[in-house]
């Protein structure tokens, strides 16, 4: 069966290697060196000053929201993966759905203004599929009413422009590195802080608060990253120039075929970023034309994804919510292609043939 992605296994060896030395120093968790390598590296491949590892994507963002003390209202795209939602929610924070623009899928930043109300604190953009949000009119729009901006980047691992990566704007971004994400060590996550007091404030708060022997500052929590999911990331984070160039070819054949087909339709790329090849999602003419084609590709033993359904505006456990009708209407309509590195050309070409049928409506 061929699924949407395929998790990276490295070189049993090399990750080998990796775990010897955790045996070696003796040191499962608590900051060791492995996290401390993993954490400089990441750094300096993102080209990033304040980076802290964390146990999954999902706590980054819960850990995000303490640290810029973010309370009330806090206005996000309605399509995201549930786990942008669902932080807000376990924090006791509201989500507030602000729609998409219908060629990006990314938070309309000229819609946020009409949902601003004095009990906003926070905007909580996501660059959905890797495609990198309108930063500089996110940054006018937060600035001017006095809020805070945090990116879920879960998707925009390696994503720059010519001037710097996607990670440096607003207060803070998040990763997620579960195991479904195109860099990952298992599971795992990491928070980006514009400002040192944040990134030290973090540091204390994903370990109970403790600051020293004998002394807790703060009521922290428990997510620290362990020495095994490092492990997994050194291994992967080796592996990451091919691992790229081997998304990239997948991506380019199904841009070449696919781009200007009827009835089908592409995401608009942020043309200032680069693309990491994360994700390729397709809208089709309608939520019957894309049953239809998941159908099809079933029959293949094909399984795409439903990324991203519903439009999390409709989640049945929210108290309160609001339409939108952009983020609605591409939810039920699109599909998450399989990518991922060595994905058969044979099989791609068979997936390719079957979203490219014409459908009667
Ligand atoms: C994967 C993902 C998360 C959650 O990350 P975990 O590491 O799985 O907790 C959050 N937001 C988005 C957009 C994601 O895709």
């Amino acid at each position: 069966m061929i699924n949407v992605t395929k998790s990276y296994f490295p070189d049993r060896g090399k990750l080998d290697k990796y775990i010897d030395r955790v045996y070696e120093s003796g040191w499962m968790t608590n900051n060791g060196q492995l996290v401390q390598e993993l954490e400089q590296r990441l750094k300096d491949f993102l080209g990033v000053e304040y980076l802290v590892l964390v146990a999954n994507g999902t706590l980054a963002l819960q850990v995000a929201y303490r640290v810029l003390e973010l309370s009330g209202d806090v206005i996000t795209t309605p399509f995201s993966f549930v786990a942008t939602t669902n932080s807000l929610i376990w924090e006791n924070l509201n989500p507030v759905f602000s729609d998409i623009d219908p060629g990006s899928f990314n938070l309309d930043p000229h819609l946020i203004e009409r949902s601003i109300t004095p009990e906003t604190t926070a905007v909580l953009p996501v660059h959905v599929f890797g495609n990198a949000c309108d930063v500089d009119m996110l940054d006018v729009v937060c600035k001017r009413n006095n809020l805070k901006l945090i990116y879920d980047a879960a998707h925009a691992f390696n994503v720059s422009s010519s001037d710097q990566n996607v990670l440096k704007y607003g207060d803070a971004s998040i990763l997620s590195f579960h195991a479904t994400k195109i860099f990952h060590t298992i599971e795992g996550g990491a928070i980006i802080f514009k400002n040192e007091d944040h990134y030290r404030k973090a540091k204390l708060l994903i370990n109970f608060g403790i600051s020293g022997y004998d002394k807790v500052d703060l009521p922290g929590i428990n997510c620290k990253m362990n020495e095994f999911q490092a492990a997994m990331g050194l291994a992967v984070l080796d592996d990451f120039e091919q691992i790229s160039l081997d998304r990239r070819k997948v991506w380019e054949r199904y841009s070449d075929a696919l781009a200007g087909k009827a009835q089908i339709r592409l995401q608009d790329l942020n043309k200032e970023f680069k693309n990491n090849y994360s994700y390729f999602p397709v809208v089709f003419s309608s939520e019957a034309h894309l049953l239809y084609i998941r159908q099809r590709l079933n029959e293949h033993d094909i399984q795409p994804r439903r990324y991203f359904y519903p439009s999390l505006n409709k989640l049945e456990y929210l108290k309160h919510s609001n339409s939108c009708t952009v983020s609605e209407k591409i939810a039920e309509s699109i599909l998450c292609l399989p990518i991922f590195p060595g994905l058969d050309e044979k099989i791609q070409n068979e997936i390719i043939q079957i979203v490219s049928e014409n459908y009667i409506q």
